[in-house]
């Protein structure tokens, strides 16, 4: 085929696409025996199934399928939907917005890949900018979204040993503030900050001063701070730590509906200041007309009757807290005896492990899981331009542990027994 450089470039099997299809080919196959600790699938939460199910029924009883799937919204999403999270997070932080500050699109996976090619890539001048990760590890799925090549700069982090209580073994990935400000300073492609909190794939959840720093210095360089909030809150609301959600008009906070339970209804949501709001859109019109709305509807009577945020708080995260415990406890337990650290568990659903004495990498060690019918994920698909010779890059895996503690157990002895 002669396809163009769009084409070339998105139509290439890269790392997390090859990962993608052995997750796809291992769902397919079947297999009772696969132990499925890859993917960033959210677990089945049965009360918060039932909410859906129920809220599905009563629009269907009611006859509302027209708003659910019958007719197209504008570009920008659902506007009763836009209108009632809007009103319900004007409420709840006390934040200025209106409806005009949301934008929904077809899964956050989406809506990043606008943001991205939206401030990065090539300018009108000729110029070519750039998206700043302040801390790598980072999400995956950004690696592959940039128009242009070379359009993500990270910074590796500081790595704090963190002494615990019960000796369990763990660490924790601090932002090297020091590098942030000589990179912002010496290179001025860069074009945006982008930041996961909770990160996908550590669980880190970085702190609000960080936050506040991360905006400051924003502000100063007059560029935009983006928040991945896929899994904080105010849902899903997967946040085990003391963390507060800010937002400000220099501010591009993107929330998904998808770790709530219903990533099949691919609902990205933005909140931003109007002009980007409006910008989102414009590419949504060309791209897609107008965003999915059955994700939307099914969701706006929750935000309007004040059920959806105490149903994260009160099943949601204790579903969620309860598994980052047992993922704890059978981490000190099966590897007692061995170097390997794991990160500290502040959020999301992910156990972030570094094995310190590795004399396999990563990629290896996913090879010989994959044998043996364990998925995990390498680490070094996370460390988006950070180069290959860090040892640390080849050192790590991620580990989804929203199963349930008889496959995490099994998965986990199986790694250990590999890397012993
Ligand atoms: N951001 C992060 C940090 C994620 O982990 C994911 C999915 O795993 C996404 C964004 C994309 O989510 P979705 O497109 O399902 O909304």
């Amino acid at each position: 085929m002669n396809y163009s450089d769009f084409g070339t470039k998105f139509t290439q099997l890269n790392g997390i696409t090859q990962l993608m299809e052995d997750l796809g080919n291992a769902k397919k196959s079947n297999n009772p025996n696969i132990v499925m600790l890859g993917g960033g699938n959210p677990a089945q939460v049965p009360e918060v199934n039932d909410v859906f199910i129920t809220e599905l029924q009563a629009l269907i009883a009611t006859n509302k399928v027209s708003p659910l799937f019958g007719l197209y919204d504008g570009p920008s999403g659902n506007d009763e939907f836009r209108s009632a999270l809007a009103n319900q997070l004007s409420s709840y932080y006390t934040w200025d917005i209106s409806a005009d500050n949301i934008a929904l699109g077809n899964g956050s996976q989406a809506n990043f890949f606008i943001l991205f090619n939206l401030f990065a890539g090539l300018m009108p001048n000729g110029s070519h900018k750039k998206i700043l990760f302040p801390l790598a590890p980072e999400y995956v799925g950004y690696a592959d979204q940039g128009l242009s090549a070379d359009m993500f700069v990270a910074i590796k982090p500081d790595i704090e040993i963190l002494a615990t209580p019960n000796g369990s073994k763990q660490f924790k990935y601090l932002i090297d503030f020091n590098a942030v400000k000589q990179t912002l300073a010496n290179d001025s492609s860069i074009a945006a900050l982008c930041v996961s909190r909770p990160t996908n794939p550590t669980g880190n959840v970085i702190t609000d001063a960080e936050v506040a720093q991360l905006d400051a210095l924003a502000t100063q360089y007059n560029i935009p701070l983006i928040i991945d909030n896929a899994y904080g809150d105010p849902f899903p609301g997967c946040i085990y730590t003391e963390a507060n959600l800010s937002w400000n008009s220099n501010i591009i906070l993107c929330m998904s509906l998808s770790k709530l339970g219903l990533p099949g209804l691919r609902t990205g949501i933005v909140v931003a200041n109007k002009a980007i709001i409006q910008a989102i859109g414009r590419v949504n019109g060309s791209m897609v007309l107008s965003p999915n709305s059955v994700g939307p509807s099914l969701v706006t009577r929750l935000i309007k009757n004040d059920a959806l945020l105490p149903l994260c708080h009160n099943v949601v995260l204790p579903f969620y807290r309860h598994k980052a415990q047992v993922a704890i406890t059978l981490f000190n337990e099966i590897f007692a005896d061995m170097n390997v650290y794991l990160h500290k568990v502040e959020g999301a659903f992910f156990m972030w492990l570094w094995f310190k004495d590795a004399k396999i990498t990563s990629e290896i060690l996913y090879q010989q899981l994959k044998a043996k019918h364990v998925y995990i994920i390498p680490g070094h698909n996370f460390f988006i331009g950070i180069d290959d010779n860090w040892a640390h890059k080849h050192q790590c895996i991620r580990i989804n542990y929203a199963t349930d503690a008889a496959t995490l157990r099994k998965g986990l002895e199986t790694i250990k027994h590999l890397m012993a």
